[in-house]
């Protein structure tokens, strides 16, 4: 059984650490927050929810914790913005067992810490079943400098951060039974300095973070800028596997799941600048480029232009 509403409150309320953002955090009907003058606000807002996003027998609390705030940090880097302070709504059954909770909270404030992210308020409440985690975070931007996914021109150069295809390929180990020897794909790191590495320098027209997927959260920037993308297949980073399978002779994760799977949490955008092949210490690869002509398109390995499907991760969509 988790603790009592209140207590459980209580014990975040312990937990979290004072921040000059938040004039008034945990304790009252809203929090109060400064935002530096001459700066908007950003706000996200994703769900973690169980037997959707995670599985309680395959990732751990820690690791559900770290994930859920991940979310939303990546979505403020997309944006170029500095997070200023966290919400989070946390739903949970009563077969829930409070050490799962405490473990899930320090999992999400560790992150939190690592960032000097505020976790400012949220919500408690008793669920019918499972675990349901909803996380707000608010960041800001200097007035008219967001990174949008509408900047993109036709003929601008395609870049993402770090390596794709991790995640997938764990839950694809995962789903077969199968041991699992490179965890720390399971990991992902929000990628906030590289987003604002860019902002500042206005080296990105457009961009986005990799939560469904290379191919998926390419064609947003797509539709959004109205141009189309063309991918060089030989040139996409994909991530390197663990011990186990380099004795079995691979050394990447299949080119499908570096284009289709998900919460990579990578930064995808479009540049008609220079761009160094490292931003904040992190790999950045050229990929493609955009096209005037509409559409995606993979050029293979053997030259040849294919045209490319979204296939990422999509709710509600009928499973084919
Ligand atoms: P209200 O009835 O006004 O919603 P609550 O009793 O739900 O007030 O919340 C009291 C305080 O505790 C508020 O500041 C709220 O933001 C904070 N809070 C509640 N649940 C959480 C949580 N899961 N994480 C962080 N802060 C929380
Ligand atoms: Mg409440």
């Amino acid at each position: 059984m988790p603790l009592a509403e209140q207590k459980l409150i209580q014990q975040i309320r312990r937990s979290v650490r004072k921040d000059k953002s938040v004039v008034t955090g945990i304790g009252d009907d809203c929090a109060v927050l400064r935002v530096p003058p001459g700066h908007e606000l950003l706000v996200t807002t994703d769900f973690t929810i169980e037997n959707v996003h995670f599985r309680r027998d395959w990732h751990s609390p820690e690791l559900v914790g770290w994930r859920c705030l991940t979310r939303g940090l990546s979505d403020i880097a997309a944006m170029g913005g500095q997070p200023r302070a966290a919400f989070l709504s946390l739903a949970l059954a009563s077969d829930v067992p409070q050490k799962w909770v405490d473990h899930f909270l320090k999992g999400l404030l560790d992150l939190a810490k690592e960032f000097k992210l505020p976790l400012a308020g949220g919500d408690t409440a008793q669920s019918m079943s499972g675990i349901q985690a909803d996380i707000v975070v608010v960041g800001s931007v200097p007035k008219g400098t967001a990174v949008l996914r509408s900047g993109a021109k036709a003929g601008q150069q395609i870049y993402v951060t770090g390596e794709l295809g991790g995640s997938a390929a764990v839950l694809a180990r995962l789903a077969e039974s199968k041991p699992v020897g490179h965890l720390r794909h399971f990991r992902p790191q929000a990628r906030v300095a590289v987003g604002q590495w860019l902002r500042q320098r206005r080296i990105a027209s457009a961009m986005i973070d990799l939560s469904d997927g290379l191919s998926t959260d390419l064609e947003h920037i797509c539709q959004e800028s109205h141009v189309g993308a063309e991918l060089e297949a030989k040139a996409i980073p994909s991530a390197q596997l663990g011990r186990r399978e380099k004795e079995l002779g691979k050394k990447q994760v299949a080119l499908d799941l570096a284009l289709h799977g998900g919460d990579d949490y990578e930064l995808l955008f479009t540049s008609a600048s220079r761009v160094p092949s490292r931003i904040a210490g992190v790999r950045v690869t050229r990929i493609g480029q955009t096209t005037r002509s509409m559409g995606m398109r993979l050029i293979a390995e053997d030259g040849e232009a294919r045209p490319l499907r979204a296939r990422g991760w999509e709710h509600f969509r009928r499973s084919s």
